[in-house]
């Protein structure tokens, strides 16, 4: 017979527990809390939080994902303010293509349209830097999404 996967209602993790034990009180190897195991397996589990799609990749490692798409998402922002006129932050998001649109307009134009694409680069950054590291990885990196 299967091991019961039942709810720690003191540490929130499912604990793997002996049927036998169905109805009595056992101990939570984690926390070493006792509760008492449900009759039917699943009785005091909770469904498990929905994962956001765009957290697929990282396999809930919320940590993770905040270290890697939050130093992401500041660094473009920051190039997009200080080096947008030549595309940097394009270059650094892999957009190869809208990088060297911008790179191209300021110095074939002779620096002429710099002040609009450095304006471009400012709203840029300042989406970059405003929205959610969720929201810049669906974004910028999901759906490689070019511009702004
Ligand atoms: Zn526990």
């Amino acid at each position: 017979m299967n091991e019961l996967h039942v709810y720690c209602p003191h540490c929130r993790s499912t604990v793997k527990v002996q049927p036998e034990l169905a109805g009595q009180l056992a101990s939570c190897p984690l926390c070493f809390g006792q509760f008492r195991v449900p009759i039917t397996e699943g009785g005091a589990t909770p469904s498990s939080p929905a994962t956001p799609a765009g957290f697929a990749g990282f396999a809930g490692n919320r940590q993770n994902f905040e270290k890697t798409v939050g130093s992401a998402r500041v660094a473009c922002g920051l190039l997009a303010i200080f080096g947008g006129l030549v595309g940097l932050h394009k270059f650094a998001l892999g957009r190869m293509g809208a990088g060297l649109i911008m790179l191209l307009a300021t110095s074939l134009s002779c620096f002429l349209l710099s002040p609009v694409l450095w304006i471009i680069g400012i709203i840029e950054g300042v989406l970059y830097l405003l929205c959610t590291d969720e929201e810049f990885y669906q974004r910028y990196i999901v759906e490689e999404q070019s511009w702004f």
